[in-house]
C-alpha cells in the first residue's frame, strides 16, 4: 500500500483527536464538523484535503478567498465529472474580520460568515445579500475573553445584536463564533469556551436565530479539544494540517495545465 501523504497523516490524527475528544464529553463525533484554514495551505494541498473528504474550507482574507474559491471550485467540478472521490459540494467560510467594502466581493462565494460583530457589518450583507436574492448564513463573533486585541462584540451586547440581526431578512443567524484566549492554560480555556456556551444556550432559549441557531464555531490547533468538550460544532483548523508557515507566495497559484482538464 502507497505510503501516506503528510498531509493525510496530519488529518487523520486531527480526526482521531476529534473522535477523541467527542467520546470523551459524551458526543457523537458527526456533531462536530471540521472547517479546514486554508491560511498557510499551499493550492495542491486543498486539493489534496479535498480528495481526503474534508468538504469545508475556511479563510480569513476576502482576496485569498474569492480568487481560491474560484480555482478551487474549477478543480473540484472537473473531478467530480471525471469521477474522482470528491465531496459532492465545497462549503466556504469566511472566518476572518470583515470589512464592510469587501462585502460584495466575498458574498458570491461563500455559505457561511463566522464573523459578523457589528449592526453595520449586519446591515451591510443584508443589503447586498438582498440584491443578490439569497440568504445568507452568518453567525456572530463573540468576544468570550474580553481579551482587547480581539474582534467580536461584547458579551453584553451580543443578544442585542443577534436580535437585530433576527429581523434582517436576507440574513439568517445559524450560530456564535469565538476564539479562545491566549493562553496555554487549559482551564481558563475551557472557562471562556463554557461561557460561550451558556450564551449559546440563553440565545436559543429565548428563541433566537427562530430554531436555526445550531452552531458554535469554536476551536482551532491549540484548542480544539477543549472546543469540543464545551460544545463546539465547528472546530476551524490551520496550522496542525499545514504547518504554521505560510505556503511561498504565488507557488502552484498558476491555472492547471490544459493536459490535466480531461
Ligand atoms: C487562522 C485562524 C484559524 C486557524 O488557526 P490555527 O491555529 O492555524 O488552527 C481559526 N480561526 C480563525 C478566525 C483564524 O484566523
Amino acid at each position: 500500500m502507497a505510503k501516506r501523504s503528510p498531509l493525510a497523516e496530519k488529518l487523520s490524527e486531527v480526526r482521531e483527536r476529534i473522535a477523541n475528544a467527542c467520546a470523551k464529553a459524551h458526543r457523537e463525533t458527526r456533531e462536530v464538523t471540521l472547517v479546514a484554514v486554508t491560511k498557510t495551505a499551499a493550492p495542491e494541498q486543498i486539493r489534496e484535503i479535498l480528495q481526503l473528504g474534508v468538504a469545508d474550507l475556511g479563510e480569513s482574507r476576502v482576496q485569498v478567498l474569492a480568487q481560491r474559491a474560484a480555482q478551487i471550485n474549477e478543480f473540484h467540478q472537473r473531478a467530480l465529472k471525471s469521477g474522482e472521490g470528491m465531496p459532492p459540494r465545497i462549503r466556504w467560510h469566511m472566518i476572518g474580520h470583515l470589512q464592510r467594502n469587501k462585502v460584495k466581493q466575498v458574498l458570491p462565494v461563500i455559505d457561511f460568515i463566522h464573523s459578523i460583530d457589528s449592526l453595520r457589518l449586519a446591515e451591510e450583507i443584508d443589503g447586498i445579500a438582498c440584491r443578490m436574492e439569497r440568504k445568507v448564513s452568518v453567525m456572530l463573533q463573540v468576544n468570550a475573553s474580553g481579551e482587547d486585541q480581539k474582534y467580536g462584540i461584547a458579551v453584553g451586547a451580543s443578544i442585542h445584536l443577534a436580535e437585530q440581526i433576527d429581523t434582517m431578512p436576507n440574513l439568517q443567524l445559524v450560530g456564535l463564533m469565538a476564539m479562545g484566549p491566549l493562553t496555554q492554560d487549559k482551564a481558563e480555556i475551557r472557562r471562556v469556551f463554557a461561557r460561550m456556551r451558556e450564551i449559546f444556550e440563553e440565545m436559543k432559549w429565548n428563541k433566537v436565530g427562530g430554531g436555526h441557531l445550531r452552531h458554535l464555531s469554536m476551536g482551532m490547533s491549540n484548542d480544539f479539544e477543549e472546543a469540543i468538550m464545551e460544545g463546539a460544532t465547528m472546530v476551524r483548523i490551520g496550522s496542525l494540517l499545514f504547518g504554521a508557515e505560510p505556503a511561498p507566495a504565488g507557488e502552484g497559484e498558476h491555472p492547471e495545465p490544459s493536459s490535466q482538464s480531461m
